[in-house]
């Protein structure tokens, strides 16, 4: 018997997949949104082949490959010297390798597609401006007609539902943090490739580069350790936040922090991450994406386990009653975001890597041809979720 009425809160890119997941099972959800509107909230996204998959499987994949941009490589560039560590091929080669497309475009570009196909779903429907509390299931239940018999909580980092998890993990700042900004294509250097993603390495800080094709801009995220841990997220920074970012990419190439001294409109976001707990209470609440395992984004795929979690709980809800889907869940998801978890937390000491753990660095990497260095992101990209 499929499971019937599903609350799923908050539509960020967690909760818009699952309604359209569910939905693909036959199983209807409505999704509780706190805002009013779904605005443009973050900036750049790399979706990676493990998440294009899914989206294909969805069918929004088209609508975002008309206008994102599948760049040709990643590249790992020193931010001094300008001289390439490393790359790792993506274009065709992605298509080829992990079965399908690696891209770049706004979270916005990503979450309208999203919502456009849950508006058109009969079997989804989305509330804006409700928020909803952690024991507020009599509250949907009122909305939608009966209790809930499943709530799933999409609702990030700052999740107000976590709480209703008995021993969930608890959020903490990462020790890092990130200015996001763009810059207009036309005024950008030609340091930055229109064609690849650049991640710039130096001590204690990187800067991530990469074009927005259907904005015609360059999404700049630039990360250092250290810095505030204030709560909250895309707030200007204080001119003391400023003079650390300054520092941290002091020595550094001048056409890259020109870049910083310009980005007058540049967000600044303490980065959090939610440590390992329980993600479901063996009956009716689950969490997904960055409610259950934010991470900071040093590999990339904060939003491609979001999208796969999404999509394997689907797949289990659909094949049993809702505890036994809940434990297949956490116990075919945990592993890896643990290992994901490992992985950014390694890329974090590579990337801020000084001394001579750099100067190792840049030897293997450099000795390591792109196909060798691709074939270490097969586990990643070459993932196939079950939904
Ligand atoms: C600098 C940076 C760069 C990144 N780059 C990448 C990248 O290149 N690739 C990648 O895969 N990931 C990346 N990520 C990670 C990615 O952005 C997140 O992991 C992803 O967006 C999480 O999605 P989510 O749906 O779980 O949460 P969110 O996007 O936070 O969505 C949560 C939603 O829930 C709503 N909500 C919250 N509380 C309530 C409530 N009580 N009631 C109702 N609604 C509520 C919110 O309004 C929001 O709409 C990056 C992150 C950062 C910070």
């Amino acid at each position: 018997m499929p499971i019937g009425n599903t609350a799923i809160v908050g539509a960020g890119i967690a909760g818009l997949t699952a309604a359209l997941a569910l939905a693909r099972h036959g199983i209807r959800s409505e999704i509780f949104e706190q805002a009013e509107a779904l605005n443009e909230v973050g900036a750049g996204l790399q979706v990676s082949p493990n998440a294009s998959r899914i989206l294909g499987e969805l069918g929004v994949l088209d609508t975002l490959s008309s206008v994102w941009l599948e760049p040709e490589d990643v590249r790992l560039v020193s931010g001094r010297s300008l001289r390439q560590i490393a790359s790792v091929p993506c274009g065709s080669f992605a298509r080829e390798r992990w079965g399908a497309p690696y891209g770049t475009l706004h979270r916005a570009t990503l979450q309208k597609a999203l919502l456009t196909a849950v508006e058109r779903n009969p079997r989804c429907r989305i509330h804006l401006g409700k928020r909803v509390k952690a024991d507020a299931a009599t509250a949907l239940g009122k909305v939608m007609g009966s209790l809930p018999e499943l709530i799933i909580a999409a609702d990030g980092v700052w999740s107000d539902l976590r709480s209703a998890v008995p021993a969930s993990g608890a959020v903490r700042f990462s020790g890092n943090v990130a200015w996001r900004f763009t810059v207009p294509e036309a005024q950008a250097p030609g340091i930055l490739s229109r064609s690849s993603v650049t991640a710039f390495l130096g001590p204690s800080a990187h800067m991530v580069c990469y074009p927005l094709k259907e904005a015609s801009v360059f999404n700049i995220v630039a990360i250092t350790a250290g810095g505030s841990a204030s709560h909250s997220w895309s707030s200007a920074g204080s001119e003391a936040q400023r003079a650390i970012l300054r520092r941290h990419f002091s020595g550094w190439n001048d056409t890259l922090t020109s870049l910083l001294d310009r980005a007058e409109q540049a967000t600044f976001w303490p980065l959090y991450e939610v440590a390992p707990g329980n993600w479901h209470n063996g009956r009716d609440l689950v969490l997904i994406g960055d409610a259950a395992h934010a991470m900071p984004p040093f590999a990339a795929q904060g939003a491609a386990m979001a999208i796969e979690d999404a999509f394997e709980l689907a797949g289990a809800l659909a094949s049993g009653p809702v505890p036994q889907a809940l434990d297949i869940f956490a116990e075919r998801r945990k592993p890896r975001i643990a290992r994901l978890q490992q992985r950014a937390t390694f890329n974090r000491f590579a990337y801020h890597a000084r001394g001579p753990i750099r100067l190792g660095r840049d030897m293997v990497l450099s000795l390591r041809p792109p196909q060798s260095l691709a074939a270490d992101m097969d586990w990643i990209y070459g993932y196939r979720a079950i939904g």
